[in-house]
């Protein structure tokens, strides 16, 4: 079987050494030069529009996938013509527009921020398509300051600022069959708009549990899914809301590597390839660091217990992941000890 990937980045990457015990070679298109995906993948360094690219995945994988939302639509719809694409270009489209993605969430009876006429002040505002990491966006609190990054920004959304108490993710894949199957909530640390910690199985209520699940089976449903998607949400006092989907595995689920028996980028491969899904539970507890911009010492975070390191193989540049770290055990203690040290040493 030969797996099509738009996109060479870590996540083409992660999928690639996934598909790799499975006897599946990944064929991965990828404009940039010696992308992390290189050195496991078979890559073609081509636009991700770029037409011979393109019948190059038609002509030879037996499926296309996506590592990124930001692909040309008209060119996963042109593959989708020609070889079975997952996930469809009709969900990669809502997750590339904040705009598209509020309304689709809100037709599925989930609550987002307020938008546009709706936000009032303090706001956050966004560039509609593009912006990741924190980047596309401004915080305002006065009109003059809206007004200003409404024609600053291009394509803008303005939303309400959510009060909430942390920010969470679910992620969960949809198999040939129809099964959903999602991994306990992900509590998430960001700064400056990046993720930087992630703890697996966040201390949450089974009702939240069901609320997450229900949401990201919502989506997964309503758009014939057959892989991983991800919803990043807010827990607030009158539950959850929704602000971002991914149409794809995400960093939030790096941890499955080793903290479940299935990790996101088999599970995404095996879903995509019209494979059974595997068990998604938890191996333990764990943990997860980003390494941001630059790199720790390497022998340090090695010497933690139940530390993993994952290197992306890019040149380190401010704001740029480059790599993570996952610490596993079997009680949380020895976890969150492991996180403090990974902690100390990133910083
Ligand atoms: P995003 O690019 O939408 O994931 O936003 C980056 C980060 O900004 C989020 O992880 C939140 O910490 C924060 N943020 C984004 N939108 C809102 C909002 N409407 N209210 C409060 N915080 C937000």
């Amino acid at each position: 079987v030969r797996l099509g990937i738009l996109g060479g980045g870590q996540l083409g990457r992660m999928m690639a050494l996934a598909a790799r015990p499975l006897d599946i070679d990944c064929l991965v298109v990828e404009p940039a030069p010696d992308p992390p995906a290189g050195p496991v993948a078979e890559v073609i360094e081509a636009a991700y529009g770029d037409p011979l690219a393109l019948a190059a995945l038609a002509d030879r994988c037996d499926v296309v996938t996506v590592e990124l939302e930001g692909v040309p639509i008209e060119a996963l719809a042109w593959l989708a013509e020609r070889v079975p694409v997952h996930p469809a270009p009709e969900f990669v489209a809502v997750a590339q527009d904040r705009l598209a993605e509020k309304r689709a969430l809100r037709a599925l009876g989930v609550r987002t921020a307020p938008f546009d006429h709706e936000a009032g002040l303090p706001a956050i505002v966004k560039t509609r398509r593009g912006g990741y990491d924190g980047r596309g966006q401004q915080f305002v609190t006065t009109s003059r300051q809206l007004a200003q990054a409404q024609s600053e920004l291009p394509d803008p959304i303005t939303e309400g600022l959510v009060a909430f108490g942390r920010e969470l993710s679910v992620l969960a894949a949809r198999g040939p069959d129809g099964t959903v199957l999602a991994w306990p909530l992900v509590a998430n640390e960001h700064v400056d708009g990046i993720l930087r910690v992630s703890h697996a199985g966040a201390d949450v209520t089974p009702q939240l549990q069901a609320d997450a699940e229900r949401i990201v089976t919502a989506l997964l449903e309503r758009y014939d899914v057959q892989g991983v998607a991800t919803v990043e949400l807010f827990d607030t006092a009158d539950g959850l809301v929704a602000n971002e989907i991914a149409p794809r595995v995400h960093n939030s689920g790096h941890w499955t590597i080793e903290g479940s028996t299935t990790s996101q980028f088999e599970q995404h491969v095996r879903a995509v390839c019209g494979l059974p899904l595997g068990d998604a539970g938890l191996v333990g507890h764990s943990a997860m660091v980003n390494l941001i911009g630059t790199l720790p010492n390497l022998a340090a975070v090695l010497a933690v217990p139940g530390a993993h390191l994952h290197l992306y193989g890019k040149a380190p540049r401010p704001a740029r992941k480059i790599g993570h770290v996952t610490i596993t055990a079997t009680d949380q203690a020895t976890v969150t000890d492991g996180l403090e040290r990974v902690r100390a040493l990133v910083s």
